[in-house]
């Protein structure tokens, strides 16, 4: 999102467009396996030296579930998003694209769930518990403690 301050009208100028992402190149961390265009609708503006715009972020992020390493699609809204730089010449571009990648990072669930109720991998056999039942008898916790029926010496 590039904005020259200059061509801003003096009570602001609504922007709406689409600003690539590419979160993938700069957060390798983040579990995410592809992000959209932002779709943006902000409203900019000049006070007093400052370049102030406020709006709202959306896009559909492609992530990777955390229980069951599936890729789902989820759609990752900002509603509050605020960028504020101080101009010294009105004239030259702010690009603000690292202000719109942040906020976006900032929106993604930290765990993300391809649903609620994902049932994630079986721990033994590794099969996706969401498509398929495996074999694998139930994982219960072991009644009493382990060293029930030790007799100490
Ligand atoms: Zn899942
Ligand atoms: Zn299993």
């Amino acid at each position: 999102m590039r904005i020259i301050p200059a061509q801003l009208p003096e009570d602001g100028l609504r922007l709406t467009g689409k600003e690539p992402a590419d979160l993938e190149e700069i957060h390798d961390d983040v579990e995410i396996d592809k992000v959209n265009p932002v779709n943006y609708d902000v409203l900019a503006q000049l006070v007093s030296g400052h370049l102030l715009v406020r709006g709202a972020l959306k896009t559909r992020a492609r992530l990777i579930c955390a229980r069951c390493g599936q890729v789902f699609s989820h759609t990752v809204t900002e509603p509050d998003f605020i960028a504020e730089r101080e101009v010294a010449d009105p004239h030259q571009p702010v690009d603000l694209t690292s202000e719109v990648r942040e906020s976006i990072l900032l929106a993604l669930p930290t765990q993300p769930l391809c649903r609620a109720t994902c049932r994630g991998l079986c721990p033994r056999c590794g099969s996706n518990l969401n498509r398929e039942a495996c074999r694998c008898p139930p994982v219960t916790a072991p009644r009493g403690g382990a060293f029930d029926g030790l007799a100490l010496q």
